[in-house]
């Protein structure tokens, strides 16, 4: 029932070119043609930087948004463990925090097989920008797995839960 769409390979679309002299290269990798794997490979990529010394637990989390950018986050826990923020929502606040809030596409990246999908918390946040993104779970034995959020929270929580009608 899924579709691969991984196949697709649309070239040209390779990272910008390098930072010019002097100028720090930008956190944020535009592109318009962004493959699954390039996503996957930014998710996994983020993941490094996890920071999670009570579990051990790596997340990493590339976003696309429609206008091509890419933003990316990997888990940050807390001793206190409730304050950990994953890292689908540590990609989603960054992007807001840009003013972009049009996704198109997050790549998730895990050590677990099968792959992790976003938890709860994550599904409901992502849903507050968009309704139709599509989600790519995968892990680092290259085993990919693709959902919609419609899927994975069919009656997400919104704006018309708390109108009074
Ligand atoms: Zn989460």
């Amino acid at each position: 029932m899924r579709k691969s769409d991984g196949s697709r390979t649309l070239q040209g679309a390779r990272e910008s070119a390098p930072p010019k002299a002097g100028r720090l290269p930008s956190p944020v990798v535009r592109s318009h043609l962004m493959t699954e794997k390039e996503l996957i490979e930014k998710a996994k990529r983020a993941r490094l930087k996890a920071y999670a010394p009570y579990s051990n637990f790596k997340v990493g989390a590339a976003l696309l948004t429609k206008s091509g950018k890419v933003y990316t986050g990997a888990n940050v826990e807390n001793s206190t463990f409730g304050l950990t923020v994953c890292a689908e929502r540590v990609a989603v606040f960054k992007a807001v925090n840009k003013g972009d809030k049009d996704f198109a596409k997050i790549a998730v990246v895990t050590d677990r097989n099968p792959p992790v999908t976003p938890c709860g918390a994550c599904r409901q946040v992502l849903s507050e920008f968009v309704k139709d993104l599509r989600i790519v779970c995968a892990n680092l034995e290259g085993k990919v797995e693709r959902y919609t959020l419609k899927e994975l929270l069919p009656e997400a929580f919104d704006r018309r839960s708390t109108d009074k009608t």
